[in-house]
């Protein structure tokens, strides 16, 4: 492993300052991701700039809107009780993410800044719609989660922008959820996986959201299958072409995973096993 410098800022203008003197840098934070890449040499930074020790970027907040701090660990979301009952979706992917080893290191931001297809996270975030907070020298802005991804390992943050932020808003009354993941093993990166969201009015769904991950270039919104939902009464039928219409709307690769034929095929289940769950319908 190549020698690196080890930096860590206590404030974002210092991260700043940083990372323009040392322009072949990277920003770190639990370090699952970044290490990792560094020991097999597909990134060789001359210096590595931690965010853990910069005050504001950890934590839940949960007033009206909720507000995840970027450097919030994935085992610290699983035990926030009043995100579990607001989000239980979010929950559901954070336990399904690598071991308990890795869920106490990995961070949020982390697995979002990382743009992998198969990102756990990025799943609950697309159905539930977030908003991610992106800070800079320059500006602060806030990005919709649906426009952050740009393909795989790239996403719109331009190099001395800083995750510092998940914000979400306040659950709808009726919504039901669910996030499902098939991997070669149990503790795995994904093959592939859903996760659905549907707002109920009695047995008509008033919005779907449905993402799908390791099926695309990026984390995908399903759109075109969500359609078949909106304003509906969700029927066995309608499940069964949603199946159909997911099959036919990725754009699966093959890799050392899966093959982009089971992927096609795999996912058209797992939305209707995930479609299922949520709305607690028992097998047939
Ligand atoms: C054994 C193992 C199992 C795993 N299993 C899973 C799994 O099941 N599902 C899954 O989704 N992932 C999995 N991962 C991947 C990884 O753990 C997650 O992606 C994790 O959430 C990354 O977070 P981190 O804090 O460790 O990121 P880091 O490794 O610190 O950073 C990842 C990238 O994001 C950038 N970055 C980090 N934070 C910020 C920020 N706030 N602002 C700007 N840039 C930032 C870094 O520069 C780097 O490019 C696994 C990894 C390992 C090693």
């Amino acid at each position: 492993m190549r020698r690196f410098e080890y930096y860590k800022p206590l404030s974002l203008e210092e991260a700043w300052e940083l990372k323009a003197k040392i322009p072949d840098s990277l920003f770190i934070a639990g370090g699952t991701d970044v290490l990792v890449s560094i020991k097999n040499n597909e990134r060789q930074p001359q210096a590595l700039i931690s965010l853990r020790s910069i005050p504001g970027l950890v934590g839940v907040e949960t007033s009206d809107a909720t507000q995840i701090g970027a450097l919030t660990t994935i085992s610290d979301i699983i035990q926030h009780q009043e995100l579990g009952r607001r989000y239980p979706v979010l929950v559901e992917a954070a336990q399904s993410l690598g071991s308990m080893q890795i869920r106490n290191l990995a961070t949020i931001g982390g697995n979002l800044c990382n743009a992998s297809p198969c990102a756990d996270m990025a799943l609950p975030l697309l159905v539930l719609e977030a908003t991610v907070r992106l800070q800079s020298p320059k500006e602060n802005r806030e990005v919709p989660i649906s426009e952050f991804f740009k393909g795989p390992a790239e996403t719109c943050l331009s190099p001395h922008e800083i995750l510092t932020g998940i914000l979400l808003e306040p659950p709808q009354k009726n919504t039901k959820t669910c996030f499902v993941k098939k991997g070669r093993v149990k503790m795995d990166l994904a093959v592939a996986s859903v996760a659905v969201l549907l707002e109920m009015e009695g047995k008509r769904c008033r919005k779907a959201r449905i993402a799908a991950g390791s099926v695309a270039p990026i984390p995908l919104r399903l759109s075109q299958v969500e359609a078949l939902f909106e304003g509906a009464a969700i029927s066995r039928r309608a499940v069964a072409r949603a199946q159909r219409l997911a099959e036919d709307n990725i754009i699966p690769i093959t890799d050392i995973r899966s093959t982009e034929e089971y992927r096609r095929q795999i996912i058209g289940v797992l939305v209707k096993r995930a479609l299922e769950k949520a709305l607690d319908w028992s097998q047939p």
